[in-house]
């Protein structure tokens, strides 16, 4: 005789089966994802949760740098559908710095494929600050990463172009497909500060040269790093630079391929070691979150499959990491628990 449950109760047990999965993943989860309502109160509780904070300063090694308004404050998410959530001050153009740098290394990627990053700069952490010359003379990669200053200029000096001019218009074109083809500014006064201060980064790029790991001439190169690094985003526009990285390579908005989709993980491997620099272990530890910094005060973090999340707060702290971008991500990061090391 068979052992079979009459339908209504076959149909009740499948029911409650069904039920205890769906509750044992939520568990397993941590949280679960934040609804458009949430994501709509979250950038604006963040912002008020630190919109009074006042620690920390402007970089001001770069003059025109120390002259943004040290108040503005900006939280922006955007998902992989598209959608912008944001508070404050999320439409003021900055200069998007050292958040570029994982940019032009993604454009290398394309180009030259992923490995051209790996045995031509490195991609290793230094647990250094951005400009730190000693990285060089310590390790073998020299370059060490593209995400400090040393590496970010060889991945500059390693973009195929027949002069600076088609170079750095090859890099700001692949910025604005990232950004959703919108038409990005230099922002010039920042540029010509920086041009007319960045004898430390000269110097660097004179020394990979020297260990024959920078691929063009130094000082064409690291006049197009310096412009690329004066180019303006404003906080929505940069999450939406991220949103690409978090879809996969496509961008949320146009629904164009920007970058190949197998490059997509080592960039955002790249960002979670060294995209803080000598904070990276606090940043792993608090947001557990792809990211990188600027001295422009702008900072992206990426969360694959779900959304960017960028602050923006001229303010920094010693590692010229903005202080209040930092606590936003982190906050919007604790409450979902979108931290990578979460049981997803
Ligand atoms: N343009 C800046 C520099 O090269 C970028 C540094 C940064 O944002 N950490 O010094």
């Amino acid at each position: 005789m068979s052992m079979s449950l009459p339908p209504r109760l076959a149909r009740l047990a499948g029911v409650i089966a069904i039920a205890a999965f769906t509750a044992a993943t939520a568990q397993a989860r941590g949280k679960p994802d934040p609804s458009p309502a949430d994501l709509a109160a979250v950038v604006q509780e963040a912002y008020a949760a630190f919109k009074d904070v006042k620690d920390g300063a402007n970089a001001d090694y770069i003059p025109e740098l120390a002259k943004v308004p040290s108040d503005l404050f900006g939280v922006a998410i955007v998902t992989v559908d598209g959608k912008v959530y944001a508070a404050g001050d999320v439409d003021y153009a900055f200069s998007i710095q050292s958040v570029s740098k994982p940019f032009t290394a993604a454009l290398v990627m394309e180009e030259l494929g992923a490995d051209s990053i790996k045995d031509k700069i490195g991609v290793e952490p230094t647990g250094q600050p951005f400009n730190a010359v000693m990285a060089v003379e310590q390790i073998p990669a020299r370059a060490v990463n593209p995400l400090v200053n040393a590496g970010a200029m060889a991945a500059v000096s390693l973009v195929p172009a027949k002069d600076p001019k088609e170079k750095f218009g090859k890099i700001i074109k692949w910025y604005e497909a990232m950004a959703g083809g919108v038409d990005l500014p230099v922002l010039k006064d920042i540029y010509a500060s920086e041009a007319a201060t960045n004898q430390h980064n000269v110097a660097i790029a004179w020394l990979l040269k020297s260990y024959d790991r920078f691929y063009d001439d130094p000082m064409t190169a690291t006049d197009v790093y310096t412009k690329q690094c004066s180019i303006g985003v404003t906080a929505k526009q940069l999450a939406m630079m991220g949103a690409t990285l978090a879809n996969g390579g496509v961008n949320p908005a146009t629904g164009k391929r920007v970058m190949k989709a197998e490059n997509v993980p080592k960039l955002l491997a790249v960002m979670t070691m060294a995209g803080f620099y000598d904070e990276a272990g606090t940043w792993a530890w608090e947001a557990g979150l792809a990211g990188k910094t600027g001295v422009g005060g702008g900072i992206v973090a990426v969360v694959p499959g779900k959304m960017a999340i960028v602050g923006f707060s001229p303010r920094l702290n010693k590692a010229g990491n903005s202080i209040r971008a930092m606590k936003a991500i982190e906050h919007i990061s604790a409450k979902f628990g979108l931290s990578m090391f979460e049981a997803h």
